[in-house]
Formats: structure tokens, C-alpha cells, sequence
């Protein structure tokens, strides 16, 4: 399995600038999100009040959490399931795996879950001896090239048509296709994965939200495959973690409404299911038994904090979409399961800072991300916030901390501030042009003067 570091980001970022096949799978990508999102919000009469309405929907789930959590439970046991808490992500781990031991069964399907990328879900289950197979079109591509995902909602999103094509030549033992088209190889997946539904005997999926008032687990999906592997399986297991949990029906849709809208920029996303619980009858098929494992994580801490603004997140991915960082570098640059915006705030959370430390500085503050999140979450304010936390420990490089010491000397100093400037204006004609690094223009200075001085001419002139 290929392995990315946090810390690693400025390393994994320049190789991915330079990887021509990546940057042009990321430009067509992410090109289709904006367009897509941009065009489904122009068909709403007013985009804003749903934002407010799903924002408020949210809220009140975070503020009740507690209580909600607990009736979500309650709701699920009356419906005939039952509902395990897993304090960090081995204990999830844990938990899955002895419920498959229970069950019986060496087959697992799963449909596409962060929590399970999270808490290293797949390794655990392989290593526990299950055979396990991906759903989902992305996650199926990724599973196959032992890759981690890219994307929070496209996982293989960093890949082309003809290395899917590869991949599926040199994994499914088939005769030769008469062509690579989408549409083929969806075809071929698709026939590789029915057998898998069929014969698995445990379906494992994520959720997008939790509804305390019925139990009722919610997932959305565009393939279909979530209802295959949870329903066709006798054993049905959900993985998610505690902020997915909302009040009500209402509260529910109320985020449906601009989740679909903000990620792939349909109205609603194609399957939208709510599970309930097992079959109530034995013969009337599957699944027979039915658990919901929900992970903390940290996210309790959180609640209480200053950074509980991200807990709102419903990983639409529309931040990642419009972030000229991750728009260049992608998901793997990041070396985190939550790349992008988002996950520049969430992973330093959910990890150590010091593990983290690119992270919140992989951000030009352009605030697009903040413009774009259906859920009004302050991005910017959290990234500098983390920032100032790592200043705090003293986490920055040592030459970076002896900079900004010399800046505030020099800020404090408004002579010397000047002097320095002329003289650095003056060193940049001497500064050679690989410098700079490929394919950048040396920067040069715009007019006679430092722009302070150029201003003060410029304001005496008009005097
Ligand atoms: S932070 Fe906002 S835009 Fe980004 S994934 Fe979460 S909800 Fe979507």
C-alpha cells in the first residue's frame, strides 16, 4: 500500500506538480465539480436560505448531541438493531471484526466509508483474515492499486481512463475489450462485482447523517452500490462517527438539500436510502442482523472547543473542489486520509499538531472555501487558528521562527523597516533566475521605489 506523510506535504506537493498524468486527471475533475455546482445552484431560487436552513439543522444536532446520540440508540434497538460505541479507531476496529467473527462469514463487501479510511478499517479486517472487496467505482479502482483515496467523495478522482484501464487489464483475468471507454470499463466492474454482492455474507457501509427521532441510518450514493452491500448480505454492519447525527426527518433533508447540490451539483443524489433495521421475518431475506458502530475519535473534545465549527462538516468535498491548492497538488499531497481544506483543519484535530504541521499552512487564505461550504464553516479563522497554535509550540522550523522574530524587530522599527526594504529591492536584480524555481518568471520591482515611497509620491502629486 503506498504510504504518504503529513509532514512530508512540500515534497509530495512539488512531485505532484511535476506528475503531467495526475495534473491532467485533477484540471478535468475538478473542472466538472465547479461547473456542475455552479449550474445546480443557479437553478434554486434562493441557495442561501437552504444553507441556513441545513446550518441550523446541524446546530441544534451539535448542541443536543449528547441526548440525540442516546435516542438514536434507543431507536435502533426498538427497530431490532444494535448500536456499539468505539471510543478511538482500533476500538471500531475492534468491534467490526468480531462482529464478522459472529457472523460467521469470510466475505465482505463495503461501500464507501471515510470513517473506515479513518480508523485503517480495511488493513485491520485483511489482517483479521477476511477477504474484503470495495463497492464503490472509485474505491474499487483505488482497493486495486493499493492506493489510499484522493478525494472525499472521488476517491480515484487522481486517475485517468487508460490507468483505470491498465489496472483492470492486469487485475481481471478477462479477454481483451474492444475498448477503454467509461462506459466499458464500468461495464466490466460491474460484472466483476455482482458475483462479490452475492456471495458476501457481511455488507459494510458508512453514513451521511444519523436521525435520532426514527434510528434511521442515511446514505447517499450515485451507483447504487450502498443498497447492494447493505441489503444482500445476512449481516449489516454501518460505521460512522458521532457528528452525522441530526434530530430529525426534517433536519435530515434539510441537509439532503444542499449536500447533493454542493458536492456533484445534483438536486439529490441518485440513491438516497434510509436503513431502519434488520427483516423482521426470517424468511423474508436479509439482512437478519443489524449494527451501527459509532466512533468518537475526539470528536466529543471537539464539541466543547473552539474548532467546533468543523463538526458541521457533511464532506460534501466542494471545498476541496475550489481550493487552488488542492486543485493543483490533489488528495495525495496531503499525506492524510482528509485532504484539502477540510482536512488541513480536521486532521491536526483528530492527530497531534506536530504531525501535522503543513497542514494548516497548505492554504493561500483566498477564502474561497468558506465561500463555497453549504455549511457556513469559518475554514480560514480555523486554519489560523491551528497556526497560531503551532506558533504557540513552537512547532515551526527554526529558521521560520528566527524570520518572523526579525519581522517584528523590524515592524516595531519603522526607520530600520524602510532601510531593509530599499536594500532587499535592490538585491532582487541579483537574485538569478533558477532561483525562482521552473517555469516561474524572476520577479522584478514595479517602478522607481519601494511601493510605500511610490504611494507617498503618488498622494504629494495629487496635493
Ligand atoms: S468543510 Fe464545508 S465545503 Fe468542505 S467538505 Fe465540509 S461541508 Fe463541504
Amino acid at each position: 500500500m503506498m504510504r504518504y506523510q503529513a509532514n512530508a506535504f512540500k515534497r509530495q506537493a512539488n512531485k505532484a506538480l511535476q506528475d503531467t498524468t495526475l495534473q491532467q486527471a485533477l484540471d478535468r475533475a475538478q473542472t466538472g465539480f465547479v461547473a456542475r455546482r455552479a449550474k445546480a445552484l443557479e437553478l434554486v431560487d434562493d441557495f442561501e436560505h437552504l444553507k441556513q436552513q441545513a446550518r441550523a439543522a446541524k446546530e441544534r444536532a451539535l448542541s443536543e448531541a449528547a441526548y440525540l446520540l442516546e435516542r438514536f440508540e434507543c431507536q435502533v434497538t426498538a427497530n431490532g438493531g444494535r448500536v456499539h460505541w468505539a471510543l478511538d479507531g482500533a476500538e471500531l476496529n475492534r468491534t467490526v471484526i468480531d462482529i464478522c467473527r459472529q457472523a460467521g462469514g469470510r466475505r465482505i463487501i463495503k461501500g464507501k466509508s471515510m470513517v473506515g479510511e479513518e480508523t485503517g478499517l480495511n488493513p485491520a479486517l485483511e489482517a483479521a483474515g477476511f477477504e474484503l472487496v470495495e463497492t464503490d467505482l472509485g474505491e474499487y479502482i483505488i482497493q486495486l492499486a493499493q492506493e489510499p483515496p484522493s478525494h472525499i467523495i472521488a476517491p480515484a478522482i487522481h486517475k485517468t481512463r487508460h490507468q483505470v484501464a491498465d489496472l483492470f487489464a492486469r487485475h481481471h483475468r478477462q479477454p481483451p475489450r474492444t475498448g477503454d471507454s467509461i462506459a466499458n470499463l464500468v461495464a466490466e466492474a460491474r460484472q466483476q462485482l455482482r458475483a462479490q454482492f452475492l456471495s458476501a455474507d457481511v455488507g459494510i457501509i458508512g453514513a451521511n447523517l444519523l436521525v435520532a427521532e426514527t434510528g434511521s441510518v442515511v446514505l447517499v450514493t450515485n451507483e447504487g452500490n450502498g443498497d447492494l452491500s447493505a441489503n444482500l448480505p445476512r449481516t449489516r454492519i454501518v460505521v460512522a462517527s458521532i457528528e452525522k447525527i441530526v434530530a430529525t426527518l426534517e433536519d435530515a433533508n434539510a441537509v439532503l438539500e444542499v449536500l447533493g447540490r454542493s458536492a456533484t451539483g445534483q438536486a439529490m443524489t441518485a440513491y438516497t436510502s434510509f436503513y431502519q433495521g434488520p427483516v423482521q421475518d426470517d424468511a423474508a431475506g436479509s439482512p437478519q442482523s443489524y449494527h451501527v458502530v459509532l466512533l468518537d475519535n475526539g470528536r466529543s473534545d471537539l464539541l466543547a472547543g473552539p474548532y467546533r465549527d468543523i463538526l458541521r462538516c457533511i464532506k460534501c468535498g466542494a471545498c476541496l473542489n475550489h481550493c487552488p491548492v488542492y486543485s493543483n497538488v490533489g488528495g495525495h499531497a496531503y499525506g492524510s486520509v482528509y485532504p484539502g481544506p477540510m482536512g488541513s483543519v480536521l486532521e491536526p484535530l483528530l492527530h497531534e499538531l506536530a504531525s501535522t504541521r503543513p497542514l494548516p499552512n497548505a492554504s493561500s487564505f483566498c477564502g474561497r472555501c468558506e465561500e463555497v461550504c453549504p455549511m457556513g464553516i469559518p475554514l480560514p479563522r480555523l486554519l489560523r487558528q491551528l497556526r497560531d497554535r503551532q506558533h504557540e509550540q513552537q512547532l515551526e522550523p527554526q529558521g521560520w521562527r528566527r524570520g518572523l522574530g526579525i519581522y517584528g524587530w523590524l515592524s516595531r522599527h519603522p526607520r530600520c523597516f524602510r532601510l531593509t526594504l530599499k536594500l532587499l529591492r535592490g538585491a532582487l536584480w541579483l537574485v538569478p533566475p533558477p532561483f525562482w524555481g521552473q517555469g516561474r518568471r524572476p520577479l522584478r520591482p514595479a517602478g522607481r521605489g519601494t511601493f510605500v515611497e511610490q504611494w507617498h509620491r503618488a498622494s504629494r502629486n495629487e496635493r
